[in-house]
């Protein structure tokens, strides 16, 4: 008899599941305002884990939605050609060369999948976003990973050294998360020109909008290899909750057989008209943007009058170290209504979105005690 209350990861019973799965650790999402509500009793919270834009997206999303809503016995376009004939005209690429996807999560997934076979190596740079570890796991690649420095910037020699080995996937997160720091122009230029053309090149550019470094398509077309943008629509754009991401490939050929694995219905119709209407409203998404960056300067010149360490964040979150400890910290902002990310960095690092101006005054009060300053 089948007992079903086992510990997915050490399964007692013959399990059908392939082997690599074992070492897995799934993806830890940051709290939910319902769990954050049964923790503390309070009904009321700043989300400050997740990196969402609080402001939210332009006023033309919802009508959008409530348009795109009165058919949902219709399957969606699974091109999402409209969406993908906008964006391709505003950022000069063909269509054929986009793929969309239910948030760029689901990209690095078709990507990993498309590229790597079993002891394929991926490399990366740690501290950075799980997920391509994760998913770099189930397909059983080899992760390769050249730590960043001690201010989290990319060990940039070492990456090239590594990169000159030939991995199947490089994968550069720019700015980071969650550290928020950027490669400059330079150093990419130096890692792609270190990189035969026989690695794949997956850079994941979720937090692009607050941060346009440098023209990351002509300098990879130029290095001339295989590769993919990953961008989204879930942080500045403000939707993350309508799972909406795309792909910018270095080929019509790649988005091809991208298209392979892509589940053909992927994302629903009204999530497809949202994105359209948030595209559409450059001038919205700029007000938020820029509403956004001063924000973090207004928090982090309160962290550098505490005296209190973190990076040189080029996203739409902080990230610092704690004296007291991620946890503690944690604990103590929810108890006050907001929640923020802890990370396992070592030294004591959390992770805190900017929020709208009232979430940042909320944070700038309670930051002292949480920190144990
Ligand atoms: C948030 C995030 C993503 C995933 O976002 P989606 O909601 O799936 O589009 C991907 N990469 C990085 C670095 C992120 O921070």
């Amino acid at each position: 008899m089948l007992v079903l209350d086992r510990k997915p990861l050490t399964p007692a019973w013959a399990s059908p599941m392939r082997q690599a799965l074992e070492g897995v650790q799934g993806y830890k999402a940051g709290m939910t305002l319902a769990e954050a509500g049964r923790r503390t009793g309070l009904s009321a919270f700043s989300k400050l884990a997740s990196n969402e834009n609080l402001l939210g997206p332009s006023p033309k999303v919802a009508e959008a939605v409530m348009t795109a809503m009165s058919e949902p016995h219709i399957y969606p376009d699974p091109h999402s050609d409209v969406l993908r004939a906008a964006i391709g005209e505003r950022l000069g690429v063909s269509p054929a060369r986009l793929v969309i996807s239910p948030g760029s999560e689901a990209l690095i997934d078709y990507v990993f999948r498309a590229v790597l076979h079993p002891g394929d190596s991926i490399l990366l740079s740690s501290p950075t976003f799980p997920t391509y570890e994760i998913f770099g796991r189930c397909a059983e690649a080899r992760i390769i990973d050249v730590p960043r420095l001690a201010n989290f910037d990319m060990d940039v020699p070492a990456v090239c050294a590594a990169a000159a080995q030939g991995p199947k996937l490089l994968v550069l997160c720019t700015p980071n998360n969650p550290t928020g720091n950027a490669l400059k122009a330079e150093d990419f230029q130096a890692i792609l020109a270190a990189t035969p053309r026989s690695t794949v090149v997956f850079v994941d550019e979720a937090y692009r909008e607050y941060h346009e470094a440098f023209d990351t398509f002509a300098m990879l077309d130029a290095w001339g290899g295989p590769w993919v943008s990953a961008r989204t629509f879930s942080k500045a754009y403000g939707l993350a909750g309508l799972r909406m991401g795309y792909g910018v490939a270095s080929s019509p050929e790649l988005v091809e057989y991208l298209d392979r694995i892509r589940p053909p219905f992927n994302v629903t119709a009204v999530s497809q008209a949202a994105a359209l209407a948030a595209w559409e409203d450059q001038d919205y998404l700029q007000r938020t943007v820029a509403l956004t960056i001063a924000e973090r300067g207004r928090v982090e010149a309160v962290l550098d009058e505490m005296g209190v360490e973190h990076t040189e964040s080029h996203a739409n979150f902080v990230f610092l170290r704690s004296p007291a400890g991620p946890d503690a910290t944690a604990a103590h902002l929810l108890h006050q209504g907001l929640i923020i990310r802890p990370t396992p960095v070592a030294g004591g690092w959390v992770r805190i979105t900017i929020g709208r101006p009232a979430d940042n005054d909320a944070l700038i009060a309670a930051l002292p005690a949480a920190l144990s300053l």
